[in-house]
């Protein structure tokens, strides 16, 4: 059946009019900041501390755009006949955000938990090579990466937390007895103690 002339103009009036009545979800970005949630993938914060250069995380990025240098440093023998051990030092970790991707394999796999996701994400350059975040700014971003969220209410309680709970319990335990008995052992040591002669005494 041939259309009914007019019919396309008819149906494009009805979407420009149906648009029209919709509320606006255009964002006014940058007067206005967007609300992104926190697990937004903005930035890498690295806690430097944690890193045991392991190399994971450089070794699984699928486009090979972290960065890390090390040496090895020897430790001495904790106790007199035991052996020295080496560890790595980090010298230089970085990442170039002109190639990532974003797909947060590097924070999976990191097992010491050295990396972190931050929703910043205003860090746009007009030199590409500033887009490589040497250490010490991937250190900066830590501070802008949230709390991680609470826990389930009904969730088992972390083995980390419950294992310091406990130690701090069996202190506290420890350490109660002694408090009462302070004054007390105070008391009988001064009466137990023999009086210091006085100056006319001597
Ligand atoms: S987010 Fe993905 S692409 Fe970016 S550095 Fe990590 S592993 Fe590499
Ligand atoms: S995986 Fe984690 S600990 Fe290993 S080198 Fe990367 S950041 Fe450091």
């Amino acid at each position: 059946m041939a259309p009914i002339p007019g019919s396309g103009l008819a149906k494009g009036l009805a979407v420009t009019l149906r648009t029209m009545t919709r509320k606006s979800v255009t964002e006014q970005y940058p007067d206005a900041l967007p609300d992104l949630p926190p697990r937004t993938r903005g930035v890498i914060g690295l806690f430097e501390e944690n890193c045991t250069v392991c190399m994971l995380c450089a070794r699984e990025c699928p486009d090979w755009c972290i960065y890390i240098d090390s040496h090895k440093e020897t430790v001495p023998a904790a106790a007199p006949g035991g052996r020295e051990r080496s560890r790595n030092v980090l010298d230089r970790f970085a990442i170039d955000f002109s190639l990532c991707m974003y797909c947060g394999i590097c924070i999976e796999v990191c097992p010491f938990d050295a990396l972190f996701w931050s929703p910043e994400f205003e860090y746009a350059e007009t030199d590409i090579h500033e887009l490589t975040h040497e250490r010490d700014k991937l250190r900066e971003w830590m501070w802008t990466v949230p709390a991680p969220p609470a826990l389930d209410p009904g969730a088992e309680e972390p083995k980390e937390i419950a294992a310091a709970r406990k130690t701090a319990e069996k202190l506290a335990a420890a350490q109660t007895p002694q408090a009462a008995q302070t004054p007390q052992a105070a008391q009988d040591e001064s009466a137990a103690a023999p009086a210091e002669p006085r100056e006319g005494e001597r």
